[in-house]
């Protein structure tokens, strides 16, 4: 019999559209994806060659588990560009934000602890949360905005921490400076953790991103700061993800990581290291590339009948409101992958019924492509 534990962790509701896409795919169907994750522009020459050179000069071994030295000085480097000041004992690298996140959440929860997400969220923050041992807490958001009032209704006792992450996956949303400064006065009022999941930063628009520990040394002592080289170069499958926090919380997080993986890949962090130290010409280059492509999404999901799609600030998704058309996300989404044969993530697995996910991590010909059929496929239900 498998544990409980495990027994709880819910399978992604995703997997089987995309496991079906996948399929039709190999069927030689001609399927446009825009379900996906990842940019989709290569890794930047300059940090591929970062890597070859560290294998020719044998970086292979073991690294210090929280990360090498050089990595976690750029790092501190990279977090001064965001007003915080960390220390290279403040700083640990991990697989991938993926595994900084579940080492904060195992390193400050503990059994019935209830930990506050609003809602859209990525999936991962509810199954880390369970696997935990806590409690996730949904809080309902007005067009994607978060506010401190809609965390306060949900305070109690058991509360342990607030999870944000800005902009967000799925609705793009950017929280505005002025919410994050009354969620930082709230966490500070009730003593209470912040999760701060900042991977997207770098692909925002007309606005600017603020990191919530910024903005005094209270705040700062309560947030653990979560970022990426995966998003921000385009290097998801290089699996380097970082964090700042106070000592005792990396020193923790540092040993449970020492029993689970060690050290993230020696290579990846060589990488990672000229990703955060090298020339920034793609990271401009990305962000306005995907400015175009958001408008152009934007304005097509917005010319259907009965779609309302919000103008998302950053990230490469828009998350537009197709419950007029159908209230089940996952219905819809399927009918979308058979019938207009476009790949899309349905809403239900971040946690919105009604809405679905358009990743805009795709060519220009591909997402018009993707809205034709859309548009015709709606034509056709009427
Ligand atoms: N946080 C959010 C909001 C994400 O969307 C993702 C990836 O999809 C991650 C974290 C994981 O990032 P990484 O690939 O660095 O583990």
């Amino acid at each position: 019999m498998l544990s409980e534990k495990i027994r709880r962790i819910e399978e992604s509701q995703t997997l089987a559209i995309s496991a079906k896409a996948k399929e039709m795919k190999r069927q030689g169907i001609d399927i446009i994806s825009l379900s996906a994750g990842e940019p989709d522009f290569d890794t930047p020459q300059h940090i591929k060659e970062a890597a070859e050179e560290a294998i020719r000069k044998g970086m292979t071994k073991y690294t210090k588990v929280s990360g090498i030295p050089e990595l976690k000085k750029a790092i501190t480097k990279k977090f001064l560009d965001n007003k915080i000041k960390y220390s290279e004992d403040e700083i640990i690298v991990s697989n991938g934000a993926k595994q900084v996140l579940y080492n904060a959440m195992l390193t400050l929860l503990n059994k019935g602890d209830e930990i506050i997400i609003p809602i859209p969220y990525w999936v991962t923050f509810i199954e880390q949360a369970k696997l935990a041992d806590a409690s996730p807490v949904l809080i309902e958001t007005e067009k994607f905005r978060i506010t401190a009032d809609k965390i306060e209704e949900k305070i109690n006792k058991k509360t342990k921490a607030i999870l944000i992450n800005t902009p967000n996956n799925p609705s793009g949303y950017v929280v505005e400076k002025n919410d994050l400064i009354k969620i930082a006065e709230l966490a500070v009022q009730n003593n209470l953790w912040l999760i701060m999941d900042e991977v997207y930063e770098k692909i925002i628009y007309e606005q600017e991103h603020f990191s919530i520990a910024s903005f005094n040394d209270e705040v700062k002592k309560l947030t653990i700061t979560i970022n990426a080289v995966s998003k921000t170069y385009s290097m998801t499958g290089w699996r380097i993800g970082y964090a700042g926090a106070q000592k005792d919380v990396i020193r923790a997080m540092t040993n449970l990581q020492s029993h689970t993986t060690s050290n993230p890949n020696s290579i990846a962090q060589y990488a990672a290291l000229a990703a955060l130290t090298g020339p920034q010409e793609y990271v401009d280059m990305a962000r306005k590339e995907f400015w175009k492509r958001r408008d152009l999404i934007v304005k097509r999901l917005n010319e259907m009948e009965d779609v309302n799609c919000e103008k998302p600030g950053g990230a490469f998704y828009v998350f537009p409101d197709f419950s007029l058309i159908e209230e089940s996300s996952l219905k819809l989404a399927s009918q979308l992958l058979e019938k207009a044969k476009v790949a899309i993530v349905p809403g239900i697995a971040f946690g919105l019924e009604g809405y679905l996910r358009f990743s805009y991590a795709s060519s220009i010909k591909d997402i018009n492509e993707a809205m034709d059929r859309v548009e015709k496929f709606l034509r056709s239900r009427k």
